[in-house]
């Protein structure tokens, strides 16, 4: 693993706590009008309508710690900030094992994400549920630009049984951290 990549692992190794892991409501759907925005530019060749939904779970979320996210499709027009996101159909064995995606917090900008793993996991509707979060999890990496995993919530390494459950129905929480650490990142774009 490169330094500066983060992998986000599907292995289910910590022990979720329902003590430290609150889970919001649903959430808004925008920060508020003076917040930041990140333009976030994706493409895609599958799943049109779990992306769609993926991208308002993700902007909901990242709304909680007062950012707003900005979409458009495809890198044509992507802004020289923009973060970009591959969402890959297909992945090998031999890339990132038992990852969802990864992203490049130095570089700031790249994200790739494994979307059959991902529907794997979570076949069906949920798939969208658990796509918006690992959107909103590794756009939270690029924005902190710093190689880091929180203790609690969205940011934790490695989300449990438990979380899975808690993202089919509800918005996993942030750890108290997140909020204060991707403003500093934010600062530095
Ligand atoms: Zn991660």
């Amino acid at each position: 693993m490169n330094i500066d990549t983060t992998v986000c692992s599907t292995v289910c190794s910590t022990v979720c706590s329902t003590l430290l892991l609150a889970c919001s409501a649903w959430g808004r759907n925008t920060a508020a009008p003076d917040a930041p925005v990140v333009n976030v530019c994706i493409e895609y060749d599958s799943e049109p309508r779990a992306v769609q939904i993926a991208q308002s779970v993700a902007t909901r979320l990242l709304a909680a710690t007062d950012v707003n996210l900005r979409w458009q499709t495809g890198f044509r027009a992507c802004p020289a900030n923009g973060v970009r996101i591959t969402l890959a159909p297909h992945s090998t064995s031999r890339e990132h094992p038992g990852a969802y995606g990864y992203a490049s917090p130095y570089e700031k900008s790249r994200i790739h994400i494994f979307a059959d793993r991902i529907a794997a996991a979570e076949p069906g509707p949920a798939m969208a549920q658990l796509l918006g979060h690992l959107l909103a999890h590794e756009i939270t990496h690029i924005l902190q630009a710093i190689v880091r995993h929180s203790e609690t919530g969205l940011m934790r390494a490695h989300w449990s049984p438990e979380d899975h459950v808690r993202m089919r129905q509800h918005l996993l929480g942030w750890d108290a951290t997140d909020r204060e650490i991707i403003h500093a990142g934010l600062a530095t774009r």
